[in-house]
C-alpha cells in the first residue's frame, strides 16, 4: 500500500524546509515520531549539561550563594522577560511561577479586585476543565460573583459580554480542535462594555505568533511544558499589562510577591508590576530546563515556526483525507489550515482510543482527549515532512489491518 503522495515528495519537501536544522536541538530518539509536542515538547539536548551545572556547581559548590550568584532568585523575571520577547509583551509585564491552574486563579482574582461593582466571570464551556474549575475556585471565595459559559448560557460569548462582567477568559487555541480564537475582536468589544480580559496561551505560546500588545489583553496565563519545551512539569507564567501595575491585588500573598521579601515584615506589602503576581519559592531545577527549552528560540522566528506548522499539518490532512471516509475517520479540526494552530484532531466513533495506543507501539505518539479525539500536534521545531509522511502510512495499516482492535490496546491507563 502506498498513499496518494509519495515519501519522495515528503523528502523534497524536507530539502526545501528553511527551519529543518532545528531538528538537530531535540534529543529524538530513533524511530519515534512525535505527535504530542502539544502535550509534552521532547528534551533539547541543551538541557542536560544545564541541569548537571545547576547541580554539580551552582547547588553542590554554590550553596546557598546560588540565589545570588547564578541568578536562582530573579529566575522568575529573567525568563519571564524572555518569553516577553516571544509573546509581544514588555520587559517586567511577564513572571515565570507556578502553575497554569493557579496563575488562572491569581489573575481571575487580580481582574476582580479591579472592578468592585462587576460580578460577573464569562469564559468558553468548551475551555480546558482547569480553567473551568479554576473559576469556581475564585466564586467559592467570592460568592457574589458568577460563571456565564458559552455553550451552557448563551451561543456566543459576544452576547454573555454585559456591564456586569468584570473579566471574560479566552483560550487562544482550544485544546481539542486546536481552533484559533480572534481573542483581539473579542477584546475590543469587552473592552467597549468597560470589562477586562484573560486569554490562555497554553496551546498558542511557540507555534503561532501572539501579539500581547496588539492583542491589547489585560492579563494572560500559559504553561512551557507544552511547545516552549520547558520539560515535565516546567513551571507556568502570568502576564498583567503594564497599565494595570500597582493597580490590582491577588489572594496568595506569599513572601516572593512582597515588595521587600527580605525584610521579613509582619504584613504583606504587595510587590511591583507582575511580580504581585508572583506566591513563594520556585522549582529552580525546572526554570533551569525552561531556560534551555527558551534559547531555542533565539535564531528562529515564530511566523517561520507557524508557517512550517502549518505545512506539515496541511500535508496530514491531505494524506489522511485520503483514507479517512473508508475507515470512518472524521475531521474534529477544521480542515482549513488557516483557523487552526499546528495541531489535528480527528474522530474515530469507538476506537478513538485504541487507534492512538496502536500508533504508539509503533512509535507514533499522539493522544486521546474524551470522547472520542485523536490528537496529533506538529510542532514545527523538530518534525520533517518525512515523519508525517510515516504517521500518515501508520495509521492507514492500524485501520485497514484493524489492529486496534486487539485487547491489548484497549486497557485504558491513567494520563492518556
Ligand atoms: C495544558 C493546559 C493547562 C494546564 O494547567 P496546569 O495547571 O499547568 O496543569 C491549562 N489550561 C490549558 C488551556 C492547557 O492547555
Amino acid at each position: 500500500m502506498s498513499l496518494h503522495i509519495s515519501r519522495e515528495h515528503a523528502e523534497m519537501l524536507d530539502k526545501k524546509d528553511p527551519i529543518a536544522r532545528k531538528r538537530d536541538e531535540f534529543f529524538i530518539e530513533e524511530g519515534t515520531i512525535y505527535l504530542d509536542g502539544n502535550s509534552l515538547g521532547p528534551a533539547p539536548k541543551s538541557v542536560f549539561d544545564s541541569i548537571d551545572v545547576t547541580m554539580r556547581e551552582e547547588w553542590a559548590k554554590g550553596l546557598i550563594r546560588s540565589h545570588n550568584t547564578a541568578g536562582w532568585f530573579m529566575l522568575t523575571d529573567t525568563l519571564g522577560d524572555k518569553l516577553a520577547n516571544l509573546l509581544g509583551a514588555g520587559q517586567g509585564e511577564i513572571v515565570v511561577c507556578d502553575t497554569t491552574s493557579l496563575n488562572i486563579y491569581k489573575t481571575l482574582h487580580a481582574a476582580l479586585s479591579m472592578q468592585p461593582n462587576r460580578k460577573r466571570i464569562v469564559a468558553e464551556a468548551t475551555s480546558f476543565p482547569t480553567n473551568l474549575y479554576m473559576a469556581e475556585g475564585v466564586v467559592s471565595t467570592r460568592k457574589d460573583v458568577s460563571i456565564a459559559l458559552e455553550g451552557r448560557d448563551g451561543d456566543a460569548i459576544e452576547d454573555l459580554i454585559n456591564e456586569d462582567t468584570a473579566i471574560v477568559m479566552l483560550n487562544h487555541v482550544d485544546y481539542r480542535s486546536g481552533v484559533i480564537r480572534d481573542v483581539k475582536a473579542i477584546t475590543e468589544l469587552a473592552h467597549s462594555m468597560g470589562a477586562m480580559v484573560m486569554v490562555d496561551l497554553c496551546h498558542s505560546a511557540g507555534v503561532i505568533p501572539v501579539d500581547l500588545r496588539d492583542l491589547n489583553v489585560d492579563f494572560a496565563v500559559g504553561c512551557t511544558y507544552k511547545y516552549l519545551n520547558g520539560g515535565p512539569g516546567s513551571p507556568a507564567y502570568a502576564y498583567a499589562a503594564k497599565r494595570h501595575h500597582g493597580k490590582f491585588t491577588q489572594p496568595l500573598s506569599g513572601w516572593h510577591g512582597h515588595a521587600a521579601p527580605f525584610k521579613f515584615e509582619q504584613s504583606y506589602r504587595q510587590g511591583e508590576g507582575a511580580r504581585a503576581l508572583l506566591c513563594g519559592t520556585q522549582h529552580t531545577l525546572s526554570m533551569r530546563a525552561l531556560q534551555s527549552g527558551l534559547a531555542i528560540f533565539d535564531d528562529v522566528s515564530v511566523s517561520e515556526l507557524y508557517e512550517k506548522g502549518k505545512a506539515l499539518s496541511d500535508f496530514f490532512v491531505s494524506l489522511v483525507d485520503g483514507f479517512a471516509d473508508e475507515f470512518g475517520i472524521g475531521f474534529y479540526s477544521p480542515k482549513d489550515v488557516n483557523l487552526r494552530n499546528g495541531q489535528v484532531s480527528l474522530t474515530h466513533e469507538t476506537g478513538g482510543y485504541a487507534i492512538v495506543q496502536a500508533l504508539i507501539e509503533r512509535g507514533v505518539i499522539g493522544d486521546f482527549r474524551q470522547p472520542n479525539v485523536m490528537r496529533f500536534g506538529f510542532a514545527p521545531l523538530y518534525l520533517r515532512y518525512v515523519d508525517i509522511w510515516d504517521a500518515a502510512i501508520h495509521l492507514h495499516d492500524v485501520l485497514k489491518s484493524e489492529e486496534w482492535t486487539q485487547e491489548r490496546f484497549n486497557v485504558v491507563a491513567t494520563v492518556t
